[in-house]
């Protein structure tokens, strides 16, 4: 139960796919919400039916409970101001405008797409800010009647008063003042009658009682046009939070072209949620950017007030990778397995004949050497596939002087071959009494066993192939290099 007034909403477009931005985006409301005792609402801006790919916002649902950002009111679970879909909130809007008509706060502008093309460009080589020019506020209302009876159709516009403003309180921006006659007088509604992004956003803020508006910063620009509103209702404004847009390593908005810009990828290449938001709350200040912290102790630590004041914060994959690597080893061996196993199957469908307790253990042999859960795929490929290595291949990685000695030491400590450390310590000692360096003796066996240079440790390999198997690979290493 919330024991506090402080109400704060995600309110995501239906576009089909969650991106960075805004997983920031709602896990900075669930946060806040989470701290203050608050309640997290989802609303479902669907208001741009060109743009809603995925109508009933399954996907993003979906993405947000994957994530793990539980919240209390919204789609599925319902809640006091459903519904919670803004297709289907057309009558609030409207009970909303007919106040604005009759206190006489908006007005009906009858010109035409092509006639506001027209002024827009205009102004613009004039060098004005293209702004709209007010011609319907002066229409007389008989000439209102006029178009009325012809038909012609219109919009409601809102009517800025140019000498008033309005202040709002922004977290990272601080005190911001609009003054009114820098604006244009907006649209709340469309020629076909639906209402505008700004109206119905702005209404459901209002009757949803949001005390805090989180979201990102390009949304600024709208922010004036809405406190405006909260003037003509003499409501209170909420607080506002517009967080910084995320960019990329060159500092450019992060774009569809960049790994990671959709959650998606995030999910198909093994990212842990767990990481994800624990990377993402550390961009842009609010909390330490090197602890492993789970939801609530992330809303516990956050210092809304340590936030970074503006600017861009950058989308470092590297230390999003570091923090999945932390997590991975964070998981239980049951978890690992879980989290990991349709990776592997996807790559070995053999994976299914092999019993889930090889595979647990399998798999915390090389938790240490995983950064994401498809890692394991890669990592396990020697088990799955028998490597044979030729001697073409090992000789293109090791010194063709060492040979004679790798097949003398490997034929001498091949009895020892079941017990891994033992096994390595024998090869230690017979590298050093046949004189070759040890690095190139690991770098050898570590080729015959897995046929590439990267994996787990020596003692890991050994112990993951089993006895007979890292016989089998090492004999035929030694047939090749000796023939
Ligand atoms: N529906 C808007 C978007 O997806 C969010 C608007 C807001 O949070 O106020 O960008």
């Amino acid at each position: 139960m919330s024991t506090s007034s402080i109400r704060v909403r995600f309110a995501p477009s239906p576009t089909g796919m969650m991106h960075l931005g805004g997983v920031r985006t709602a896990l900075m409301n669930y946060l806040f919400a989470l701290q203050k005792n608050g309640i997290f609402i989802i609303r479902i801006e669907d208001t741009d039916t060109e743009r809603n790919y995925d109508p009933q916002a399954t996907g993003i649902i979906n993405d947000i409970l994957w994530l793990g950002l539980h919240y209390q009111h919204g789609p599925v679970v319902s809640g006091p101001d459903a519904p919670y879909f803004q297709s289907e909130r057309t009558s609030i809007y409207q009970t909303h405008l007919t106040q604005l008509i009759s206190n006489k706060f908006v007005y009906r502008c009858f010109c035409t797409s092509l006639e506001l093309e027209k002024k827009r460009e205009r102004q613009i080589a004039l060098k004005q800010p293209p702004r709209y020019d007010k011609t319907c506020l002066k229409l007389s209302d008989q000439e209102i009647q006029k178009q009325l009876d012809k038909q012609v159709p219109f919009i409601w516009r809102m009517k800025f008063e140019s000498d008033k403003s309005v202040t709002i309180h922004d977290l990272s921006h601080g005190i911001i003042n609009f003054e009114f006659k820098n604006f244009s007088d907006f649209p709340l509604t469309r020629q076909d009658g639906s209402f505008t992004f700004i109206f119905a956003n702005f209404v459901d803020d209002l009757t949803m009682k949001i005390t805090h508006v989180i979201r990102g910063e390009d949304h600024l620009t709208n922010t004036a046009c809405q406190a405006a509103l909260y003037q003509a209702f003499e409501a209170p404004l909420p607080v506002f939070w517009h967080l910084p847009i995320i960019c990329n390593v060159e500092g450019k908005k992060l774009s569809k072209r960049d790994f990671g810009f959709s959650l998606r990828d995030l999910k198909d290449t093994g990212y842990l949620p767990q990481a994800i938001n624990n990377y993402l709350a550390t961009i842009g200040g609010g909390t330490l950017d090197n602890q492993i912290l789970a939801l609530p102790e992330l809303a516990r630590s956050f210092d809304f007030n340590k936030i970074h004041a503006t600017g861009q914060v950058k989308y470092d994959v590297e230390k999003l990778k570091w923090f999945n690597h932390k997590w991975i080893n964070e998981l239980n061996p049951q978890e690992l397995y879980d989290q990991t196993i349709e990776f592997i199957k996807n790559e070995f469908p053999q994976t299914t004949s092999i019993p889930r307790d090889t595979l647990t253990v399998l798999l915390q042999a090389i938790k240490p050497n995983m950064t994401t859960l498809a890692d394991a795929a890669e990592l396990l490929r020697f088990y799955f596939v028998r490597t044979l290595i030729q001697k073409e291949t090992f000789t293109s990685h090791i010194d063709s002087a060492f040979i004679q000695q790798i097949a003398t030491v490997l034929t001498e400590s091949i009895n020892e071959v079941a017990h891994p450390e033992t096994y390595i310590d024998k090869i230690k000692d017979l590298a050093k009494i046949n004189n070759i360096p040890v690095k190139v003796l690991y770098t050898a066996l570590r080729l015959c066993l897995t046929g590439t240079l990267g994996g787990p440790t020596l003692a890991t390999i050994l112990y993951i192939l089993g006895e007979s198997e890292s016989r089998i690979r090492i004999v035929y290493l030694i047939n090749q290099i000796t023939k």
